[in-house]
């Protein structure tokens, strides 16, 4: 069988052309594009896949997934590859390149039908010039529609509507079997289920449904500063569970001092004549310093991060530099502890210029996704560790992945869940602990739905 070769030290490295399918679009394997893809937003794992599909269609990614089945291939799907780990890379297969399926294809009063590969900036520009949006964004909404539904999805509007997984009224999926099936929550539950915040185990998520709300034209954005981490915590406790804003969030970032700054950012949504007095919303939070920092943002700039977050960009370069991040979901008793003891280990040199450390509380009533684990309680508070790693620096790596390990462990032992998305990956028996009660659903799932094992071992969930 004539076979396309690769680089020695690329594994078993063979594609059987001669029984490649008939595709819409194309099956690249020039170094070029193999290696582009053989990174992400964390520069810290790197793995050479054997080809890349930039697929035209729906059947394409069918076709590649019943072939890759067929020879003995793996494959992962890919959207931004905003993920830290090498979640979306393998060595011994295809990387599906889901941006070339980009598509929003109609937007009506209550939802949008968008392919999986599209930005949630797609998605806005084609939802927001019709008074539309979709309840919950990400920080960045530069990461595709598949990407956090394969992962959750929490957002600073995550306390009034869930993760953006919990706004999801249909999917079409292509199985790890290549079979192209549609699924809701009234219509094949369990492969919906299966889905969303499966981490790309079960289905390659091609086309989904989602939910949209009307959106207001500003936001007034206020920001309130604090010294320490348990009056910033108290401050938001007290704003989620009252609903007191449509957008909670907060951070540390590194002050002028070698200490932390902690800021609590709260938006009203709002359509001038009609206005944003919060007056009485943060009269009894716990005291802040200083004065408050008030800004009025049309919405579009508020929700994609123009003049939101770090009025200043990070410098040139600063993005490129290894992103070692870790989040995780802390109950909210003893967030407030785990918090003040990981910042006062923590150097801003650890952060970069551009990083910080959120620390996110969130109520979990709307939380409906059973894949995405979160611990037990009303609510629960979201940390995440963006790092940055200096460039050219093993030892300072070493110790940032030996932290990352003291904070999983110390997230485990509080009753938490690690944020899947971080660096690095957990092992198979994390996973298990992780995934918890739901773990024999979700084997039992990759079982029925990818019996050859083909999808996303980038995760490393099922390997043996
Ligand atoms: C700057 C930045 C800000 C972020 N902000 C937030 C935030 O506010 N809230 C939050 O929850 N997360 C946030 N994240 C994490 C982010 O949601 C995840 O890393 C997300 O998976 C990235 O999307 P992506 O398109 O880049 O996916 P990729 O990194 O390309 O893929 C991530 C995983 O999803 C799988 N996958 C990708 N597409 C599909 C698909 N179509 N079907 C099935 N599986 C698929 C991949 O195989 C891989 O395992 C942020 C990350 C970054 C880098």
């Amino acid at each position: 069988m004539e076979r396309i070769r690769h680089q020695a030290g690329d594994g078993p490295a063979a594609i059987p052309v001669d029984a490649l399918p008939a595709l819409d679009g194309e099956l690249v394997v020039d170094t070029a594009s193999r290696a582009a893809l053989a990174d992400d937003f964390g520069h810290t794992a790197h793995r050479l896949p054997l080809a890349v599909l930039r697929p035209a269609s729906v059947a394409d990614v069918a076709a590649m997934l019943r072939f890759a089945a067929a020879h003995g291939l793996r494959a992962t799907p890919r959207g931004q590859g905003h993920a830290t780990g090498g979640q979306a890379q393998v060595s011994d297969g295809v990387v599906i390149d889901m941006r070339t399926l980009d598509t929003v294809h109609k937007v009506l009063p209550d939802r949008v039908v968008v392919d999986a590969g599209a930005r949630w900036s797609d998605v806005l520009v084609a939802t927001v010039p019709s008074g539309l949006t979709p309840p919950v964004l990400t920080d960045c909404v530069e990461l595709t529609v598949g990407g956090t539904l394969a992962v959750g999805g929490v957002g600073g509007t995550s306390h009034l509507h869930g993760l953006q997984t919990d706004n999801v009224l249909e999917l079409e999926v292509v199985t790890g079997d290549g079979r192209v099936r549609t699924c809701s929550p009234n219509y094949d539950r369990p492969l919906f289920e299966a889905a969303l915040a499966g981490l790309g185990q079960c289905v390659v998520i091609v086309r989904a449904t989602l939910r949209l709300v009307s959106a207001q034209s500003s936001v007034r954005r206020h920001r309130l500063h604090y010294g320490d981490p348990r009056r910033l915590l108290a401050a938001q406790r007290r704003l989620v569970t009252h609903h007191r804003f449509d957008h909670v969030t907060g951070h540390a970032r590194p002050d002028e001092h070698g200490g932390w700054a902690y800021v609590l950012e709260v938006g009203r949504f709002h359509t001038p004549p009609a206005t944003a007095e919060d007056e009485t919303a943060l009269a009894d939070i716990a005291p802040w310093d200083g004065e408050v920092e008030t800004k009025d943002l049309p919405y579009l700039d508020f929700v994609s991060g123009t003049g939101r977050d770090g009025d200043e960009p990070p410098a040139a370069g600063e993005w490129t530099r290894a992103h070692p991040w870790l989040g995780a979901f802390l109950p909210d008793l003893s967030a407030g502890e785990a918090v003040a003891d990981v910042m006062a280990t923590l150097t801003g040199e650890e952060v970069g210029e551009g990083g910080r450390v959120v620390v996110h509380p969130t109520t979990t009533d709307r939380f409906n996704t059973p894949l995405f684990r979160v611990p037990g309680g009303p609510v629960v508070v979201h940390v995440a560790l963006l790092r940055a790693a200096p460039p050219d620096d093993p030892a300072a790596m070493a110790r940032i992945t030996s932290a990352s390990r003291a904070f999983s462990e110390r997230v485990r032992a509080a009753g938490g869940a690690v944020h899947p998305t971080g660096t690095p990956p957990l092992t198979r028996d994390d996973w298990q602990a992780h995934f918890g009660p739901v773990w024999p659903r979700f084997a039992a799932a990759k079982g029925r739905y990818d019996p050859h094992h083909v999808l996303t071992p980038g995760q490393r969930i099922f390997l043996s």
